[in-house]
């Protein structure tokens, strides 16, 4: 019988997760789910220098926020924990131990300016830089003498001769000659264990059958196999390799701040829906086998395997993610619109968040879901109809104060000051009748100057709707102080 799958998600969260992480995560998650497994979130926090709590906390409300639920790890607990690799190092320290024991690995006395010394004489003989072997074998006066120097001792692993080959699922084989990988340390001077060791023990003890993560980790795997080999792990329960295809910037280059923006926590802000990152990362790399775009998390739980990955880079295009957003805008439910939109509002100062203003935020809502691209459009959008003490935007005023405008709003405020029903329907019938039929302007001059003195820009839900919801009186007021600007 096959093994359950269990795929895991092992970020060293240095920063908030990025796009090339959390398309990695996304993977992860959607490969445990098509095959009924588990996905494991463990934490990657070694390095105390770089990783701090702020970021594992972060790190775990992404994927939250992204509804990339994990079955073990931080929070959820499991079997295998704990989930943090900083309460494990006593485990990476009886593991390292026993490698020295066995012979697999040994202390290494070399100082930094030695190894930079063998380095400096590598390149200038044109070999491949990596450590010589010197403490390999030392012997015990050797070691006496170096302890008596107060050096301190880092722990190597020992790679025999010879290479690694491995069939990694996306990739094919892959093999390693061992000329090309040095013997590695696995514990500082310090005792702090490396990414290499802690991260293959892991894998081991936590029972991960399938580690699918960036390509920038491909050269690393014939390391983590050296760390298996040497706690007796049997060739066939290795995990399954697959490393995920580079994601690009637009040009080309691999993506990173400079050529494209690459944290979540930003498209968060901007007001991405976390269905919408989901689906634009799910098909960078990916593909459902058709040309289709818009893709669900069922569905794409339902159809995601490794084959469809690509083996190519994965060209990152805001544009299509911005389609995409706007899409999955359309598709929400008004209460779904609603809860995503309020705390755009409530942050920008446009609501407090008052039962009243709730409700009209709501009535609003279904004329802007058209429209909007982003969450963070909203508050533009309702903004004229909270403003406190309203103001025509600066830039608007000039495109109100010529002549036609002004005729514009007086026979509006004559036409629509007698209505006795005020909805988008009435206020259409009365100003098109007058203002298109008798005095004969086009509609754009027309509406434009009452869209500006109503909304107080040019940039607004559609009129008719939007004077509706301002309301007869306040539309009039507006109207009447528009003319006096
Ligand atoms: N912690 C590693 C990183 O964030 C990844 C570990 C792995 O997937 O093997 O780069």
């Amino acid at each position: 019988m096959a093994k359950k799958v269990k795929v895991r998600f092992a970020p060293s969260p240095t920063g908030d997760l990025h796009v090339g992480n959390i398309r990695t995560a996304l993977f992860d998650w959607a490969y445990a789910r098509h095959t009924g497994g588990t996905f494991l979130f463990r934490i990657e926090d070694t390095d105390t220098t770089r990783v701090t709590d702020e970021y594992i906390q972060a790190a775990i409300d992404t994927l939250k926020w992204l509804g990339l639920n994990w079955d073990e790890g931080p929070e959820v607990g499991g079997d295998n924990g704990p989930y943090l690799q900083s309460q494990r190092l006593d485990i990476y320290a009886k593991w390292a131990q026993t490698f020295l024991d066995q012979k697999d690995a040994y202390h290494c006395y070399c100082t930094p300016a030695e190894l930079e010394a063998t380095r400096e004489a590598q390149r200038a003989a044109n070999v491949a830089p990596g450590y010589d072997g010197k403490c390999r074998d030392l012997t015990a006066e050797q070691v006496a003498a170096y302890k008596a120097e107060g050096r301190e001792a880092v722990v190597r692993m020992r790679m025999p001769d010879g290479s690694t080959t491995f069939v990694d699922e996306i990739r094919g084989e892959v093999a390693f000659d061992h000329k090309f990988v040095p013997d590695f340390v696995l514990v500082r001077a310090d005792g702090s264990p490396l990414y290499t060791l802690a991260v293959a023990v892991d894998d081991v003890l936590m029972k991960v059958t399938h580690v699918l993560r960036g390509e920038d980790l491909l050269s690393s795997t014939p390391r983590q196999i050296r760390v298996y080999q040497a706690m007796g792990v049997k060739t066939d329960d290795y995990p399954v390799f697959a490393h995920l295809p580079f994601v690009m910037g637009q040009d080309n280059a691999k993506l990173s701040k400079r050529n494209g923006e690459v944290s979540i926590a930003w498209y968060r802000e901007q007001g991405y829906l976390p269905e919408a990152i989901c689906n634009y990362l799910a098909l960078l790399g990916w593909s459902p086998g058709d040309d289709r775009e818009n893709i669900t998390m069922k569905e794409l739980c339902e159809l995601f395997t490794v084959e469809k990955v690509h083996s190519s880079p994965a060209r990152f295009d805001m544009k299509k993610l911005e389609a995409i957003n706007g899409d999955k805008i359309r598709a929400l439910t008004l209460d779904e619109f609603l809860k995503w939109s309020l705390p755009f509002l409530t942050k920008a100062g446009i609501i407090t968040g008052t039962d009243s203003e709730v409700a009209l935020v709501k009535a609003a809502l279904p004329i802007i879901q058209e429209r909007i691209v982003k969450l963070d459009e909203v508050p533009q959008m309702l903004k004229f109809l909270f403003v406190k003490k309203f103001e025509v935007e600066a830039e608007s005023v000039s495109k109100i104060a010529d002549q036609v405008s002004k005729d514009v709003l007086k026979r509006s405020l004559k036409e629509l000051e007698p209505l006795a029903t005020w909805n988008h329907d009435s206020i259409e019938a009365a100003l098109r009748a007058s203002l298109i039929e008798e005095m004969g302007l086009k509609p754009r001059i027309a509406f434009t100057a009452i869209r500006i003195a109503t909304t107080g820009s040019t940039i607004s839900p559609p009129l008719f709707e939007s004077m509706e919801l301002l309301g007869k009186e306040v539309s009039l007021a507006r109207i009447a102080a528009s003319l006096t600007l």
